[in-house]
């Protein structure tokens, strides 16, 4: 994996649980030296691509909405009874796969259950920080890059005899979102920074992701109506950032979830 000659996905979505994860239904049953496993998940990016998936499964028969101990990790590589559905016809992002993936008593070996059983969760938890850091990055990124672009472009672009920047309403937008762009950057170099010394935490790591997400989302959408009707054709990188950077707020856990784990430490 790390030399990239294998590429994987993390199947933890299914059709019916998404943002409650103990709500997953794909079960992982013990035979002999094997595991087998059942299921189905959805969205899962490098599905198609992939060789093999990071599968979160229900580990002690239980059924509805699981205990915090309920589910384990397996690395499942592609083979008999794993298939792949289509490819996902998303409306961003259309340089990677994401896909379905179906497990029909797909057979694993012990040695490839994650660490320990019934600690699929703390596991998965474990890493949220990091998935939620990598979010706010690209978030970042996106809403510098789209605020560079837009800069070049109203200076670029004539109307009523003036450049498109020259309004004083160009102005003052683009005066808000270099402030949001200047904050978000220190926000998240702060998260980085505390990422790297191993101190960010649950909470700090979502408000990251919530903060710099909503920034991608609503810069977006405001510097492609600074684009006129060129922001709403995809061969302008606006639009398809307008495009892309609409999952953010969404994937990684939602910014929903993000504000109830908040909320959380604020009320305990
Ligand atoms: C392009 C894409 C790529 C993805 N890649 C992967 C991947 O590689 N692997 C993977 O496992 N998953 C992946 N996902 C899944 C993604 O993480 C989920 O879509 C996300 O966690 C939300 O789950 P859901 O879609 O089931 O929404 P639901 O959980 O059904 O949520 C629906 C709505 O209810 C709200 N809601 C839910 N619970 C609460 C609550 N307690 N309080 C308030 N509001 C709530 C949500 O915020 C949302 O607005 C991907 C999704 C997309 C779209």
């Amino acid at each position: 994996m790390v030399s990239g000659e294998n590429v994987t996905s993390i199947a933890w979505t299914e059709p019916g649980a998404g943002s409650d994860l103990r709500g997953i239904r794909t079960k992982a049953v013990r035979d002999g030296d094997d595991w087998l496993i059942s299921g189905q998940k959805t969205f899962i990016g490098n599905g198609i691509s992939g060789d093999a998936s990071l599968v979160l499964a229900r580990t002690d028969g239980s059924t509805g909405r699981g205990k915090h101990d309920s589910f384990s990790l397996f690395m499942v590589g592609k083979g008999e009874g794993y298939t792949t559905g289509k490819q996902l016809d998303k409306m961003g992002l259309k340089a990677s796969d994401t896909a379905e993936l179906f497990f029909d008593d797909v057979r694993v070996p012990h040695a490839d259950l994650v660490g320990e059983e019934g600690k699929g969760l703390q596991y998965a938890a474990e890493q949220l920080p990091q998935g939620r850091l990598a979010i706010a990055v690209a978030s970042s990124a996106v809403v510098r890059a789209i605020y560079e672009a837009t800069v070049r472009y109203t200076k670029d672009r004539n109307a009523f005899g003036e450049r498109v920047i020259d309004f004083q309403n160009t102005r003052f937008e683009l005066a808000d979102i270099l402030t949001e762009l200047e904050v978000t950057e220190t926000y998240v170099d702060q998260a980085i920074r505390a990422f790297n010394a191993g101190e960010l935490d649950a909470a700090s790591a979502a408000r990251a992701k919530l903060w710099a997400s909503e920034r991608a989302k609503s810069v977006t959408d405001r510097c492609l109506q600074l684009h006129g009707g060129y922001g709403y054709i995809l061969e302008y990188p606006v639009a398809q950032a307008f495009l892309a950077a609409r999952l953010l707020t969404i994937f990684g856990g939602t910014n929903e979830i993000m504000r109830d784990v908040v909320g959380r430490t604020i009320a305990d």
